[in-house]
């Protein structure tokens, strides 16, 4: 194993695949999450070739080309395996282990050094003669000098390379200024100045307590508000939140997430100790998953225009797959948490939170909102979207409450809301088990791979194992128990799959496309990448995931035994046998260590 696994996240992490492919192939956004644009891969005319940030994944819908961004560098520039890597380490700024992993660390270690020297720097500059402006914008906002210590505010002066003089004559080169992302190099060439020129400093400081980057705010109008450091061998700017570092240590029991750096400053000084940021307009996946570190209760206080509003509506679609409660603050006469607590005092504030609405009520008000409610016209559209929403609903009494909620709303009896929601849950229902069914009884017809070096000799079984291995990348979790092994699969290509992804499973983290690249050729990535661009019925995952289960083992067992099995009961008796035979082999079952 040549490359570290850490190394390979954090590579495959900073090589975010839409970014990577925009290098090669112009793509444009259609309909839903995926980009698409013209296969790199095969000659054609109308694009059918998909990349989905959500997933990390590339899939052609045409040749079947597919995989994560590792091989995707494989195949379009025709590197091998170790020299994609260096590749897209090259590419990232970060260094490959193997070359020199004493030399990462060091300079890590120097880096972080710089930005605490930086802040220091910052926050002298915001208290000299010089820093005028900043303490005057501070003196605005009401921001108190217990606040600046608190969190290192500083200020950045309104000069061209003050930073940079400071740390040359302390011995920083230019070279480490620019890695820490503190200066830039001039467009005319040779020189280089500040990223940072009068602005407000904001460190950001990870969860370690090290300075990792800074947000320097604008003190007047102007773009953009917030200016944020580049990525670098510290810092990834999805990956870390402002004020987590202080939040963490917080008795609130919640997160209270706002849009802007100086909210959270504003909450903390007004006792709400437990504010963070998100260094940018939305929340991202690694961010939502950082704060379920520390709580299972968020409260969203964005701004309350229309861009805070797309934003809160994004945040809780995220945060919606963890498992946090999420509640929605609606601030009405004020713009932003920090506005409402100036006019209206840190009670009220309290107060907001304490009646936060559940994200079903900001959700429902968010539909209400669409339609003009006093025409006939805009309240038939209104129940209609409404009826839908609340049918989603997975909780019977959040049904109850929202269709009485809908009927007052929409002027009709509560009996015909309960009747619509009921009639569109049995339609789905009844559609969603069509497919299900269609699905189980298919599998002896299952088509044949696209990559045609790949050919199924049990086609039952093959489907079977190829929906276990989409509910392992999209549930992986339901796997942790599961005793299956890549063994008892008919086709030793899936088999080592699964056990690859399971054991990328069970060291804690999430499978993976990207990391298969080391192992698996580009047909055998392709294929796995087609299977989970399949629509896949996630409601009833355990079920399925038994079922298919039940068909590998049955089809296994007739493999082994030359017999059609009589009953359940005698697969079950062989599986036991099995087992026993397994452990007393000291092989272990489901857990087992890769290789
Ligand atoms: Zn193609």
């Amino acid at each position: 194993m040549p490359f570290p696994e850490s190394f390979l996240q954090e590579l495959v992490e900073r090589n975010e695949i839409s970014d990577v492919v925009s290098g090669y192939v112009r793509l444009t956004k259609r309909s839903g999450a995926n980009l698409f644009g013209l296969c790199p891969f095969h000659n054609e005319k109308t694009p059918s070739f998909s990349v989905s940030p959500e997933k990390q994944i590339y899939h052609c819908f045409g040749c079947g080309k597919g995989g994560g961004v590792i091989n995707f560098i494989m195949e379009i520039e025709n590197l091998s395996y170790p020299d994609a890597i260096r590749f897209l380490a090259q590419r990232a700024g970060i260094v490959v282990p193997e070359d020199d992993r004493d030399e990462t660390a060091s300079r890590r270690a120097r880096m972080l050094k710089l930005l605490r020297e930086a802040a220091r720097f910052f926050y002298d500059e915001l208290c000299a003669p010089s820093g005028e402006a900043g303490r005057e914008y501070l003196a605005r906002r009401g921001i108190s000098g217990a606040m600046v210590k608190r969190f290192g505010l500083g200020f950045a002066p309104d000069s061209w390379d003050s930073l940079l003089k400071a740390m040359s004559t302390r011995g920083y080169s230019q070279a480490e200024l620019s890695a820490a992302g503190l200066i830039k190099a001039s467009q005319k060439g040779g020189g280089a100045y500040d990223t940072f020129r009068n602005r407000l400093m904001f460190p950001v400081i990870d969860v370690r307590g090290s300075v990792v980057a800074f947000s320097g705010r604008i003190l007047g109008d102007g773009e953009p508000k917030y200016l944020n450091s580049p990525e670098t061998l510290v810092f990834s700017k999805s990956r870390n939140l402002f004020g987590l570092n202080l939040a963490k240590k917080s008795k609130k029991g919640y997160i209270i997430l706002v849009e802007g750096n100086i909210d959270v400053v504003a909450l903390h000084q007004a006792g709400f100790e437990s504010a963070v940021a998100s260094l940018g307009t939305s929340l991202t996946p690694e961010q939502a998953r950082l704060i379920s570190n520390y709580t299972s209760d968020v409260i969203i206080a964005y701004d309350a225009d229309d861009a805070g509003l797309k934003a809160a509506q994004r945040a809780i679609s995220i945060l919606d797959k963890l498992d946090v409660k999420v509640r929605v603050l609606r601030m009405s006469g004020a713009k932003d948490p920090d506005e409402y607590i100036q006019k209206f005092g840190a009670a009220a504030f309290d107060n907001l939170i304490s009646r936060s609405e559940n994200h079903i009520e900001y959700r429902l008000a968010a539909v209400t909102g669409k339609y003009e409610l006093s025409t006939d016209e805009g309240r038939v559209s209104f129940l209609r979207e409404a009826v839908d929403f609340i049918a989603a609903l997975p909780n019977t009494v959040e049904r109850e409450v929202y269709s009485l909620r809908v009927a007052e709303l929409g002027g009709v009896s509560e009996e015909t809301i309960k009747r619509e929601v009921e009639r569109l849950r049995k339609k789905k229902a009844a559609a969603s088990k069509k497919q299900y069914e269609r699905a189980l009884s298919r599998p002896v017809r299952a088509a044949q791979p696209k990559q045609r070096a790949i050919r199924y000799k049990n086609e039952r079984s093959a489907k079977a194992e190829e929906g276990v291995l989409a509910l392992l990348y999209l549930n992986p979790e339901l796997f942790l128990k599961t005793k299956l092994a890549g063994e008892e699969f008919s086709e030793p290509i899936l088999g080592k799959l699964y056990d690859e992804l399971l054991a990328q499973t069970l060291r804690g983290g999430r499978p993976q496309i990207s990391l298969l690249a080391e192992k698996f050729s580009a047909d055998e990535i392709s294929l796995f990448t087609q299977l989970i661009e399949r629509p896949l019925e996630t409601g009833r995952s355990l079920q399925a995931l038994q079922n298919y289960i039940d068909i590998i083992r049955s089809e296994n067992l007739v493999r082994i035994t030359g017999e059609q099995p009589e009953s359940d009961e005698s697969i079950a008796r062989y599986w036991e046998q099995r087992k026993e035979q397994m452990i007393s082999d000291d092989k272990g079952y489901g857990g087992r260590e890769n290789g």
